[in-house]
């Protein structure tokens, strides 16, 4: 049986009373002050990358889950940020890409296990074209880069399944 993520929060955030039950699925109250939680899918970006040669970027993964095996670059969207804004920041900090272009595919939720916590995200996806590539860098998460011709691309190589699933999506789609 899994565990619903608003089981983590044993007490009010807000005065830290132990009276603080569900109010719904997605909420929990605090009868002592008021105060109502509301838990929310968290917003995460990925890009398809395409160099000059409309090869797509892949990034092998440094750290668990699913080290070792191939991966899309992406990360959080930050408070206040726009999904586009977050894809672009996190390809420029993360591996000095310099988009020309950003256009969204589609989303898929996910689950993403943090310090013993499941974080439920919602992960959109961009295709991100790129016309002159900078040297790229690899930052702490990542080990190895390569850039692969589509019809080349193995989703089995893809070690977390919501982004394998992803890509699955992406090459079926017409091109
Ligand atoms: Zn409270």
């Amino acid at each position: 049986m899994k565990t619903h993520p608003l089981n983590f929060f044993g007490f009010c955030p807000h005065c830290g009373s132990e009276q603080f039950a569900v109010k719904s699925a997605k909420s929990k109250k605090c009868s002592q002050c008021g105060f109502e939680y509301f838990i929310n899918a968290a917003a995460a970006v990925a890009g398809f990358v395409f160099n000059e040669r409309n090869e797509l970027l892949l990034c092998r993964r440094a750290f668990e889950p699913a080290k070792g095996t191939w991966d899309l670059p992406g990360g959080f969207v930050d408070l206040g940020e726009t999904a586009e804004q977050a894809v672009c920041r996190e390809l420029m900090e993360e591996l000095n890409i310099q988009p020309t272009a950003v256009n969204y595919l589609f989303s898929l939720p996910n689950e993403y296990l943090y310090s013993g916590f499941t974080v439920h995200t919602l992960d959109l996806f961009f295709k991100i074209q790129v016309e002159k590539m900078n040297k790229l860098i690899c930052s702490d998460d990542v080990c190895e880069l390569k850039f692969v011709p589509l019809n080349e691309v193995k989703p089995s190589e893809i070690g977390l399944l919501s982004i394998r699933k992803a890509v699955e999506i992406f090459l079926q789609q017409p091109k």
